[in-house]
């Protein structure tokens, strides 16, 4: 027996038990205080109904973005608002707002990430994640090392079809730091799979501290690597992302990080130097 059914047997007022049974428990909870809203504002039947069924949706998308955000597995609340494009000039704002309407994940195409360290790389897939979510895609965030590891134990297990079904379920599956270790020949070959099945079907964001040229030594075969790469830049965006590491920037501007030997700019400028990695964290004294 549901739970709207019980209710409906339950509840002693017929519209009480109907608006149960129907599921519409955000009119359900207020009822009182949205008719009361109505007459003040000395809404028509039609504009009452209006108002109620506006309540009602609200509700429900409010609570269908919490629940996608929580599936989601997102790492961290990040927002495009709080993305500041100004420190980042290799980044097109406006390709980032194209990006975030969804468009090339109704058509199940790919965007790859690419850059050094702290260049906002995790902070813009969260975010393109998230517009996604609003825009009623379902989305899961993973690194590629939870995500190959995950493959691995499923290929030992024999249910190696059951994760590669598992995986091709949300619209949007977000990858991040490949390459930040390289892959085992087998796992490069499970992470193909993944990418096949996905192909032309569901969307993929993937961020890389390794330019695509490099990604034959990322997948230990460059055999893999093209057969990966082949499927994923067909229908793709790829942005490469230059520049100082966000993160050491405002270490650098608080003074806890020395400019290279020989950086002219003072510290702060928007034209800095790019540092190599973030080996230049000095120990706080
Ligand atoms: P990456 O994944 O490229 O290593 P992150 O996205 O993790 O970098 O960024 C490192 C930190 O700096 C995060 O806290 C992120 O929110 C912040 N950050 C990076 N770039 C920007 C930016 N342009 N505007 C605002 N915050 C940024
Ligand atoms: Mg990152």
């Amino acid at each position: 027996m549901t739970r709207a059914k019980k209710a409906t047997e339950l509840s002693s007022d017929p519209l009480d038990a109907m608006l149960a049974r129907l599921q519409l428990s955000g009119i359900r909870e207020r009822l009182d205080s949205l008719l009361d809203e109505a007459s003040r504002a000395n809404l028509s039947t039609r504009e009452t109904l209006i108002l109620l069924c506006e309540r009602e949706i609200a509700r429900k998308d409010h609570r269908r973005i919490e629940m996608a955000l929580k599936l989601a597995h997102f790492p961290a609340v990040k927002e495009l608002a709080s993305f500041d494009f100004e420190a980042q000039p290799s980044i097109d704002p406006k390709q980032i707002r194209d990006l975030a309407a969804s468009r090339w994940i109704a058509n199940g195409e790919n965007v790859l990430l690419l850059g050094p360290p702290g260049v906002g790389k995790t902070h813009l897939s969260i975010a393109l994640g998230r517009e996604a979510i609003l825009a009623g895609y379902t989305v899961q965030f993973t690194t590629a090392t939870t995500l190959v590891a995950g493959l691995a134990k499923a290929h030992g297990e024999r249910r190696l079809d059951e994760k590669l079904l598992a995986l091709s379920k949300p619209k949007l599956l977000i990858v991040d730091e490949l390459g930040y270790l390289p892959l085992e020949p087998d796992a490069a070959h499970l992470f193909f799979q993944l990418v096949s099945r996905r192909y032309e079907t569901g969307a993929m964001l993937i961020t890389s501290n390794r330019s695509v040229a490099e990604w034959g030594t990322v997948f230990a075969d460059p055999v893999v690597a093209t057969a990966i790469l082949d499927r994923l830049l067909h229908h793709s965006h790829v942005l490469t992302i230059r520049g100082d590491s966000y993160r050491l920037r405002a270490k650098r501007k608080s003074g806890l990080v020395k400019p290279l030997a020989g950086d002219g700019p003072p510290v702060g400028s928007a034209s800095l130097r790019p540092l190599p990695g973030e080996s230049n964290l000095q120990p706080r004294s």
